[in-house]
C-alpha cells in the first residue's frame, strides 16, 4: 500500500467537514424530550467526568501523548477512525492492564446522572449508552447505573491468547466518524419514535437529523462547536429531569 501522511490522509477523508448539521431548534428539542421514548448518552465527559482513554493512557504511562489525540478528536477536524487507532497504537493496554486500571480507577459519574437516569427507568423510558470508547470500560458503568448490556453500544478491544493486546474491532459503527448517527438510525429502525440523543462532543453532535433530537452538554466540558450548533445546551442533568417531570405531570 502506498504510505499516505497523516496530514492528507485527515485532509482527503470523506468525513471531516463534510457533514453540514442543521441546527434544531430548542422547541423542537424540548416538545422530543417531552415524549422521549429513548435516551442515547454520551459516556466519557457526558455520563462520566472524565475520558475513559485518557484516564487509561494515565494508567499506563502514556497520558500525554493521548490527551493531544482526544482534544483533536473531539473538537471535530480528525476522522475518529484515526483518532481512535493513534491513541491505541500508543497505549497498546493489555489486558491485565485494563482489569487492574478497573479496580484502581473506577470511573467518576457526573453530577446528577444517577437520579435523572433512575427517573427514565422509573418511567420504562429506554436508556443507551453510545460511546466511541470500550467496552470493557464502560460495562461497569452501565452496571452501576442499572443499564442492561444489551443497550451499550461501544467498542471491543482485542486480546492475543496470552493477554497482549491484540487490536479493535473496526466493524463497530462507534469506530468510525458518523458511526453514532448509524447508531441512531438503527435505533429509529426498532420502532422508537422520540430518540434524544446527549453529548458533549462533535462525534454526538453528528447524531442531529439522525435521533429525534439532539441535547448538548456541557457540565464538564464545554466545546464551542456543540454549544453553538445545539438546539438546547445543558450543563445540568437535573434540568432535563425537571422539565421532564413538570410536562408530565
Ligand atoms: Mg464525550
Amino acid at each position: 500500500m502506498r504510505f499516505i501522511p497523516l496530514r492528507l490522509r485527515i485532509r482527503n477523508h470523506p468525513n471531516v467537514n463534510m457533514n453540514i448539521i442543521t441546527k434544531e431548534t430548542e422547541e423542537l428539542v424540548k416538545n422530543v424530550w417531552k415524549n422521549v421514548d429513548a435516551v442515547c448518552f454520551d459516556v466519557d465527559s457526558t455520563v462520566i467526568t472524565e475520558e475513559g482513554i485518557d484516564c487509561l493512557a494515565e494508567f499506563c504511562k502514556k497520558g500525554n501523548e493521548v490527551a493531544e489525540w482526544t482534544k483533536r478528536a473531539m473538537g471535530g477536524g480528525i476522522p475518529y477512525e484515526i483518532a481512535l487507532a493513534e491513541r491505541l497504537k500508543i497505549i497498546k493496554p493489555a489486558r491485565q492492564q485494563i482489569e487492574t486500571f478497573l479496580q484502581c480507577k473506577p470511573a467518576t459519574l457526573t453530577q446528577g446522572i444517577q437520579e435523572l437516569i433512575e427517573y427514565l427507568n422509573k418511567k420504562k423510558i429506554h436508556v443507551y449508552l453510545v460511546s466511541g470508547g470500550f467496552k470493557s470500560l464502560i460495562a461497569p458503568i452501565a452496571l452501576k447505573l442499572n443499564i442492561p448490556s444489551e443497550r451499550i453500544y461501544a467498542n471491543r478491544l482485542k486480546f492475543y491468547y496470552d493477554g497482549e493486546f491484540a487490536g479493535y474491532d473496526t466493524e463497530q459503527p462507534t469506530s468510525r466518524s458518523g458511526g453514532k448517527a448509524i447508531v441512531a438510525d438503527n435505533l429509529k429502525k426498532q420502532g422508537y419514535k422520540n430518540i434524544v440523543f446527549i453529548g458533549d462532543g462533535v462525534t454526538d453532535l453528528e447524531t442531529t437529523n439522525h435521533a429525534h433530537a439532539f441535547i448538548g452538554f456541557g457540565g464538564n466540558v464545554v466545546r464551542e462547536a456543540v454549544k453553538n450548533q445545539s438546539g438546547w445546551f445543558v450543563t445540568d442533568f437535573n434540568v432535563l429531569k425537571r422539565f421532564h417531570e413538570k410536562e408530565n405531570a
